[in-house]
């Protein structure tokens, strides 16, 4: 038999980078950590991210029809944690900016979109970005695996 448990066990085996999704709606900058993300398509460029239905990101994206998927590097679990809402504490973050969107400093790379489509699934909305903006950095990837994080790369 397959319960939940057993399906999200079965999904904590595909191991993922991490990113954080970021946008700005009327001025607020908002983040959310993420690991459903997908190159899609060459030409067009287009990429495919997930999101919850109870994720407050999910009105701001709608609203915005723009966002960022910030790849974040092995130094950067606190900020996964962060934007997870796993820290209690509440936390100034300083971001930098692409053509007036927010993204997360020194992240692996910063991959500014404008939503293209979107199709509600289940209880996760999946919008298609077309990518209009990219910096790259060197460093090594944050990984998930099993519901933990890891360094792959030493
Ligand atoms: P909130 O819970 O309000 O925000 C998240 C946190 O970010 C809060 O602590 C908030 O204070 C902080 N924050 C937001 N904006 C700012 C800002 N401008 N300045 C400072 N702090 C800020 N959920 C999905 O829907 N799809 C996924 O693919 C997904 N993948 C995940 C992968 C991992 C590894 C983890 C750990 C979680 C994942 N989640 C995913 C769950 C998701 O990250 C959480 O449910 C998240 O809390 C939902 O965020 P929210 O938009 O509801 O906003």
């Amino acid at each position: 038999m397959m319960d939940d448990r057993a399906f999200r066990n079965a999904m904590g085996k595909f191991a993922t980078g991490v990113t954080v999704i970021t946008t700005l709606l009327e001025d607020e900058a908002h983040g959310m950590t993420a690991n459903a993300f997908m190159s899609v398509s060459l030409n067009p460029r287009l990429v495919l991210i997930s999101i919850g239905e109870k994720a407050k990101m999910l009105d701001k994206i709608n609203e915005s029809g723009k966002f960022a998927v910030n790849i974040l590097s092995d130094d950067q679990k606190d900020l996964s944690m962060h934007f997870a809402g796993q820290i209690k504490e509440k936390r100034q973050i300083e971001f930098d900016w692409i053509n007036e969107l927010p993204v997360i400093k020194n992240a692996l790379t910063n991959i500014v979109c404008k939503v293209h489509s979107k199709q509600i699934v289940g209880d996760h909305t999946l919008f298609i970005g077309e990518v209009t903006d990219i910096v790259t950095c060197e460093g090594a990837p944050l990984a998930f695996y099993e519901g933990k994080y890891s360094k792959v790369f030493s």
